[in-house]
């Protein structure tokens, strides 16, 4: 499978391609890579790599995965797309039914798009549309925590840390939101009525002007992959209906099984009014993502004025996409996916922890299928992400982040191999 027909040409790449969050004056290596099958990228040499990111979360089952090829080649034979205004289809049908059985029984409604950053801005629209209709359209801001990450588009990126977000270069452009203090209490601590009291009194001061609430539960992903503990959440959905204000889970890294259950939000045991899911909605397949609400939410926005709610991407619902959704959840409930990611867990945690004991590392943490070694500086990410390829794996780390999420299939011997190389090439950036 090594010998692609058109050899890939890296100097056209180098000039023209701008890759994410890159320079395109003066770029970092990329490699070419021909084809991926189970947990391994094939690189255009004929080298293969361990992937341990899952493409961002996303690749749960690995690549090339026979199932969900089938449900693909099944679907393209049938109708690739269709416009969803005044259509509807059957792989529409069923992923929306599989998503409502899934998540908490209250969110009833599913709006699908296209990324999650659109279905971010969905949840926002959605929450701004909500209190317009209910006679309090003063409330129209958003409320978050420091450390968060929710998209790239403008909406999305008013609610990501405003640090790492860049809000400075973007005044003026940017909506202004409410930031309250990162969760500060740990997965395993019990958590305070002082790790929330500075949400607590934002809500009190601001609950006037805010619409929503919005967070991504449990694990904070690409502000910085902290996990807090559950028992904040709980006292966050109390507080938002005390004041009145609406609550966004943004689901969509941690979603379908990441972090140990279903959805990180199992580990509380609450319901939002809103939920993002995508990522790993399609297996890493195609890009789709959906936001769900209540009854409630929906009804409130399709009684208010213009009795309608103002959104529509052109390649809403997706038949592809959808079929592939549609399988990969239904591959999900077809093997025991918590063993599986409890075996990653244990795999992890064995092969990080000694990390601990190397001078350069700040901290190591494994919640379900995520590892992190969390270092006091910046890795040089040419070199180390050279010196992970030389060692067969695919690991990508961003600043002070070495971190593994490995698709649910992997096998101990290759997550052995993955969590080695993470080990010798942070001990060699000592
Ligand atoms: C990746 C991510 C997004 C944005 O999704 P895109 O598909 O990249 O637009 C939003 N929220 C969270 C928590 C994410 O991890």
């Amino acid at each position: 499978m090594s010998t692609s027909a058109h050899p890939i040409d890296l100097d056209f790449d180098r000039s023209h391609l701008w890759h994410p969050y890159t320079s395109v004056k003066n770029p970092l290596p990329v490699y070419p890579v021909c084809c991926a099958y189970d947990v391994f990228l094939e690189l255009e040499d004929g080298r293969k790599l361990i992937d341990g990111m899952s493409s961002w979360w996303a690749a749960i089952h690995g690549y090339n995965h026979p199932v969900l090829n089938e449900a693909m080649v099944a679907q393209i034979r049938r109708m690739s797309h269709v416009m969803f205004g005044g259509l509807t289809h059957e792989p529409a049908v069923t992923l929306a039914k599989q998503l409502v059985a899934l998540t908490p029984q209250s969110l009833q409604k599913v709006f699908f798009s296209d990324s999650g950053s659109v279905a971010v801005e969905v949840a926002i629209k959605m929450a701004i549309q909500f209190w317009a209709a209910s006679g309090k359209p003063s409330k129209k801001r958003l409320l978050t925590v420091r450390s968060g990450y929710h998209g790239d588009t403008f909406a999305a990126m008013s609610v990501c840390d405003p640090i790492t977000g860049m809000h400075s270069l973007f005044k003026g452009s940017i909506q202004e939101q409410f930031f309250a203090e990162a969760p500060s209490c740990l997965f395993h601590e019990p958590c305070t009525e002082e790790d929330l009291a500075d949400i607590h009194s934002m809500l009190e001061k601001h609950h006037m002007e805010i619409a929503a609430v919005i967070i991504e539960p449990i694990v904070q992903g690409a502000g910085g992959m902290r996990f807090y503990a559950p028992h904040y959440l709980v006292r966050l959905r109390e507080l938002c209906d005390c004041y009145d204000v609406l609550l966004i889970f943004d689901e969509i890294a941690t979603g379908f099984g990441r972090t140990g259950r279903m959805f990180a939000l199992d580990h509380a045991g609450i319901v939002p009014d809103i939920m993002c899911v995508g990522k790993a909605l399609t297996g890493g397949y195609m890009t789709l993502a959906a936001t769900l609400a209540t009854n409630k939410v929906a009804d409130i926005i399709c009684s208010g004025n213009p009795g309608l709610f103002m959104h529509g991407p052109t390649f809403m619902a997706n038949p592809l996409a959808c079929a592939v959704a549609s399988a990969n959840i239904s591959l999900l409930g077809s093997y025991d996916w918590q063993a599986s990611v409890v075996r990653l867990e244990a795999g992890l945690r064995k092969g990080l922890t000694p990390c601990r004991d190397l001078s350069n590392v700040a901290d190591v943490r494994v919640l379900g299928a995520i590892g992190v070694v969390e270092l006091h500086s910046p890795v040089d990410m040419a070199v180390v992400q050279k010196q992970f390829v030389d060692k067969g794996v695919w690991v990508r780390p961003f600043s002070r982040l070495v971190y593994l999420m490995p698709p649910f299939i992997m096998r101990g011997e290759e997550l052995e191999i993955l969590t080695a190389a993470v080990y010798d090439v942070v001990k060699d950036a000592q």
